[in-house]
């Protein structure tokens, strides 16, 4: 178990609604550096809305998201040199269908932070290795597996050099042979001590990589426990007992 390092994230009163619906009423909650935070809840309990507010893509209606310090809000002008630091992975890639895995990794450290093209393919090529896909800079992404047009998206985040990685769902669209090659890069990076906010259903996965886990209910924090077996062999919670129930992890 990780020790308490410094407050990376920190959320405050967080108040979302969307129209009338409201998905977080007063939530709270912080990340601590090199923390790896898996957020678990049945669909609907706003883990991707939690994910997307906390990236400044959604307007929040009450509250604060801190990044090291600083605001998250999509009305600020800040807003782009926030993102910045926030690297974020979907279930879709979003890569350039006609631009190289190279291009596409480079293309938002040299337009979007202005650094130096070579220095940057440098660093690309060595993430690319990193995840076993050094051979493959060259490729158009038709003509990569979803496996690893998934690795590659990973790698693009983590050359923008992010301090924190958000991770939505990112092996659910994917055949199931190519989930363990996603994941494994993904434990991989948590022992390098990136901090990363994971939404995933692999529970065998949240158990091996969370420090803690943060189990999401209507936009509550029913269960926040830092001892992942133990939420996992006994959730102290009815609803996150309900909800265990119907997986089957091993
Ligand atoms: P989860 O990721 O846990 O499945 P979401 O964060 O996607 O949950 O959604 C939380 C709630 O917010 C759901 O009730 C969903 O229907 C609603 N919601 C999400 N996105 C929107 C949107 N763009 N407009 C209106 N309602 C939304």
């Amino acid at each position: 178990m990780m020790e308490q390092n410094e407050v990376l994230l920190e959320i405050r009163h967080l108040k979302k609604e969307y129209n009338s619906h409201t998905v977080f009423r007063d939530f709270s909650f912080q990340v601590h550096k090199g923390e790896v935070v898996v957020i678990i809840g049945p669909s609907g309990c706003g883990k991707s809305t939690l994910l997307r507010c906390i990236n400044g893509l959604e307007p929040i209606q009450g509250g604060e998201i801190l990044l090291d310090g600083k605001r998250v809000d999509p009305r600020d002008k800040s807003i782009t040199q926030v993102r910045q630091k926030i690297g974020m992975v979907f279930q879709s890639y979003d890569l350039f269908p006609h631009k190289t895995v190279l291009e596409n990794i480079a293309l938002a450290p040299v337009i979007v932070q202005k650094r130096q093209k070579g220095e940057v393919q440098e660093e690309a090529v060595r993430l690319l290795e990193r995840v076993g896909l050094a051979d493959r800079k060259n490729d158009f992404p038709r003509q990569l597996s979803g496996g690893q047009k998934q690795r590659v998206a990973i790698v693009r985040a983590l050359c923008m050099h992010p301090e924190i990685l958000l991770l939505d769902e990112i092996t659910a669209a994917l055949d199931p042979e190519m989930v363990r090659e996603v994941l494994d890069v993904v434990l991989k990076l948590a022992k390098t001590g990136c901090t990363m906010l994971i939404v995933t259903h692999e529970m065998a996965f949240a158990r091996a990589i969370a420090d803690r886990i943060l189990f999401l209910d209507n936009g509550e924090p029913v269960e926040i426990s830092s001892d992942p077996r133990q939420f996992f062999e006994q959730p102290q919670s009815r609803r996150a007992q309900l909800f265990l129930q119907t997986f089957t992890y091993g």
